[in-house]
C-alpha cells in the first residue's frame, strides 16, 4: 500500500528512478520515459541523446494544439504531455525530472493509470527544497470560449466540477465534483481513459494523425454504444475531461478554488491556466 500525502501543500519527489515505454499517440511510434527522483522544485525535461542538463517546464512552453498538450522547451516540441503531468501534480509530486526518447509521451492505456503505477512501484519521500507556491485566488475568475467556459472561486480546498454534454447516446450530459487530494485522485480519476468518436477516428487516421491510436489506448463512441467495453466507471468520459484539466493545471499548481469546467478543452484549459496566473501573481 503506497503512502499519498492528503494533500497538494507538501514537497514530494520519487523516491528512486522508474520507467515505462509504450506507442505514442501522434507518430505510432515507440518511446520511452524515465522519471527521476530531483532536488530542484519544478518539472523538468531533458532528451536522453542529447545530453544537455534538463529544462524546467514552464506555463509559457504551451502551444496552440487540439488533440492533445504540447510545450516547446528549449527549440524542440514535447507532445501528449497531459496525462503524465496529471499524474505527476495529481499525486501530489512537485519535484520531478523526466528523461525522454523523442518528442512525444507514449499514452499507455490512454487513462493516468500508468504513470500512477510507475509512482506507486517506487513510492515517494519528501523532496529537499520547498515547492513552488501554490496558487492563491482572491476573487472569482470566468471564462468562456463559444459555449464552453470555466468559473473559479476562490475555497479553502481543490475543489473541481465537470460537465459535458455529448449528442451521443452512450455519453449525453454528465457532471462528475470532486475534492482533488492525491488520493480521490489515484482512485477516482487517473484510471479514466481517453475517448474518441468512430467517424473522427477514422478521419484523422487518413489524415495520417493519430497512428498510435487504438482501442487498446482510448474508449472508442459508436453513436449510441462504446465499441471496447466494459468502462471503467458509469460515467468515465467526464471524468477524463477533469485528468485534462489537471494536467493542464499542473504547470501553474492547482489553486485553492473551486474549479467547474463545462465542455473542457486543451485550448480552454491553456487559456484557464493563463489567466489564472494573472489573477494570482499579486500573491507572488
Ligand atoms: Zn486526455
Amino acid at each position: 500500500m503506497v503512502f499519498w500525502p492528503n494533500d497538494y501543500e507538501g514537497a514530494w519527489t520519487l523516491s528512486n528512478s522508474v520507467k515505462r515505454k509504450g506507442v505514442c499517440l501522434h507518430t505510432g511510434y515507440e518511446s520511452e520515459v524515465r522519471l527521476f527522483p530531483s532536488d530542484l522544485p519544478g518539472f523538468y525535461v531533458s532528451w536522453r541523446e542529447a545530453n544537455e542538463p534538463p529544462l524546467l517546464l514552464k506555463p509559457d512552453q504551451v502551444r496552440e494544439s487540439n488533440l492533445c498538450t504540447t510545450l516547446e522547451v528549449g527549440g524542440r516540441r514535447l507532445t501528449t504531455v497531459e496525462h503524465l503531468l496529471a499524474a505527476l501534480s495529481g499525486c501530489g509530486l512537485t519535484h520531478v525530472h523526466m528523461e525522454v526518447t523523442t518528442d512525444e509521451i507514449p499514452l499507455l492505456d490512454g487513462s493516468a493509470h500508468g504513470w500512477v503505477e510507475a509512482i506507486e512501484e517506487v513510492g515517494i519521500r519528501p523532496a529537499s527544497s520547498p515547492r513552488i507556491d501554490q496558487l492563491k485566488l482572491d476573487k472569482p475568475l470566468a471564462i468562456n470560449k463559444g459555449d464552453s467556459m470555466i468559473v473559479a472561486t476562490p475555497a479553502e480546498k481543490f475543489c473541481l466540477i465537470g460537465i459535458i454534454d455529448f449528442p451521443y447516446e452512450a455519453i449525453g450530459q454528465q457532471m462528475f465534483s470532486i475534492e482533488l487530494t492525491p488520493q480521490s485522485f489515484v482512485k477516482e480519476i487517473a484510471p479514466a481513459r481517453t475517448f474518441g468518436f468512430v467517424d473522427q477516428l477514422d478521419q484523422l487516421k487518413k489524415a495520417g494523425l493519430i497512428k498510435g491510436g487504438s482501442i487498446e489506448n482510448a474508449l472508442v463512441c459508436n453513436g449510441d454504444s462504446w465499441m471496447n467495453p466494459p468502462l471503467r466507471f458509469e460515467d468515465e468520459p467526464v471524468r477524463h475531461k477533469l485528468l485534462d484539466l489537471i494536467g493542464d493545471l499542473a504547470l501553474v499548481g492547482f489553486p485553492k478554488a473551486q474549479v467547474l469546467v463545462y465542455k473542457g478543452s486543451h485550448s480552454l484549459h491553456g487559456e484557464f491556466a493563463n489567466e489564472l496566473l494573472k489573477a494570482c501573481s499579486q500573491n507572488y
